[in-house]
């Protein structure tokens, strides 16, 4: 069966075609600049890289430039062999704790999500909307980035604010990434041949929005975004944690409204604020040049990170591995060693040449000695859409 993986931004379409059960790839790319003069389309599959550059007016209008070139190269004959199309959701809120079909319900739950996220959850329905405009009768599977957290206990998900505003205005907290964090815990097991049911661990995602996710038994129980992608660790571009007095004040200080300080702590902040630049190969190749801004931005993210690893060892009781993915995660060999020195509270110790070693694939990094194991393991998002999107039209679509 022949699954689609969408992930629709808002002015970009990235997709990925699986062979299911097997999960080959077989083609996948990036439509990106929608809706501008000149869009760009990026294709890798079995044979040459295909680029093009032509107007691309919205994400429809992509889907059907991809159906007409997936069968000049031999791809797909047509998007109505497709046995489903899972498409990335990123708000679920309380509605969705796991992944779901789309019908007409579904879909206006996920508008109705809308307030919670307000620059996603739209793009993520444009790809919907856009798929069943061209293929109606095609199964669709959402796969939310909040679904896994949903398991966090009350004292864990609730702020300390007006219980109004939770029962009134949903305001709570969510996590995000979530479906990284399930995949990295779920290959940890196996990785190891361990019930996943009997490990506890912390997962690392570490990318340009980064997060922390405590894991008992393959389930989430703290995580560090909240109400929105903005909280926790600090990020490329957003603050993480921050004094919620900062916003009033700024705002006395600056005259700045609401929504452009919110824009700035989003976009303007972290390693970006800091150093000038969200890049951590950037900030390391600036530190070792000596520069002051760049060692700052990078000593502050390793320390936050420490701080949420300390703590969610003690929520764990037992912290049984520490796995790291994400840009950052898989391949700052800098940010792990950083993040490890300090981390000796918890007898965690790093095998500094297993750290170094330039790999791709996942690996343990921890010394023989270490009290809890290392792992850096490659994320793969969309193949657990592309899983579950098989799995739930398995169950209920076929015959
Ligand atoms: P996104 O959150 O957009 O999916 P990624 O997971 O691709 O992001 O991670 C992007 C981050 O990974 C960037 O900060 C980039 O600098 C960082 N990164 C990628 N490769 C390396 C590397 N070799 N060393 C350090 N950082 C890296």
């Amino acid at each position: 069966m022949k699954i689609l993986v969408l992930n629709s931004g808002s002015s970009s379409l990235k997709f990925k075609l699986y062979e299911m059960p097997s999960k080959k790839v077989l083609a996948q790319g990036l439509v990106e600049r929608i809706g501008e003069e000149r869009s760009l389309i990026h294709l890798r599959y079995d044979g040459p890289t295909y680029e093009s550059s032509e107007p691309v007016h919205d994400h429809r209008h992509a889907l059907e430039i991809l159906e007409k070139i997936f069968p000049r190269f031999g791809i797909l004959p047509s998007f109505k062999e497709l046995g489903g199309v899972g498409h990335r959701v990123v708000h679920g809120g309380e509605s969705f704790t796991a992944p779901t079909l789309i019908d007409a319900t579904v879909r206006s739950a996920i508008e109705a999500l809308i307030p919670l996220a307000p620059l996603h959850n739209p793009a993520n329905l444009m790809g919907i909307d856009a798929f069943t405009a061209l293929a109606p009768e095609t199964p669709q599977v959402a796969v939310f980035d909040t679904a896994f957290h949903q398991s966090m206990s009350p004292e864990a998900y609730h702020y300390a604010v007006p219980d109004s505003w939770y029962r009134e205005w949903k305001v709570r907290r969510y996590g995000f990434h979530g479906t990284s964090h399930f995949y990295v815990s779920r290959e940890l097991a196996r990785l190891k041949d361990t019930p996943l049911e009997g490990l506890n661990c912390i997962t690392l995602h570490l990318g340009n929005g980064a997060s922390v996710c405590a894991v008992r038994g393959g389930k989430s129980i703290e995580t560090s975004m909240g109400l929105t992608p903005l909280e926790g660790l600090v990020m490329g571009t957003r603050s993480g944690d921050l004094d919620p007095g900062v916003h009033y004040y700024i705002h006395r200080c600056t005259g700045k409204s609401p929504e452009e300080i919110d824009r700035i702590l989003n976009k303007e902040s972290g390693l970006k604020g800091i150093a000038g630049s969200n890049d951590m190969r950037v900030i390391q190749h600036r530190m070792e040049q000596g520069d002051e801004s760049a060692k700052l931005a990078f000593d502050l993210f390793v320390h936050r990170l420490r701080k949420y690893v300390g703590a969610y060892a003690v929520l764990l009781d037992r912290l049984d591995a520490l796995v790291f993915t994400g840009g950052i995660g898989e391949h700052s060999a800098p940010v792990r060693q950083a993040l490890c020195k300090g981390l000796t509270a918890l007898g965690i110790e790093l095998d500094l040449a297993a750290n170094e070693a330039v790999r791709t694939d996942a690996r343990p990094v921890h010394s023989a000695e270490s009290r809890s194991e290392l792992w850096v393991i490659p994320t793969d998002e969309e193949g657990v859409i592309a899983e579950e999107c098989y799995r739930l039209v398995e169950e209920n679509v076929k015959g």
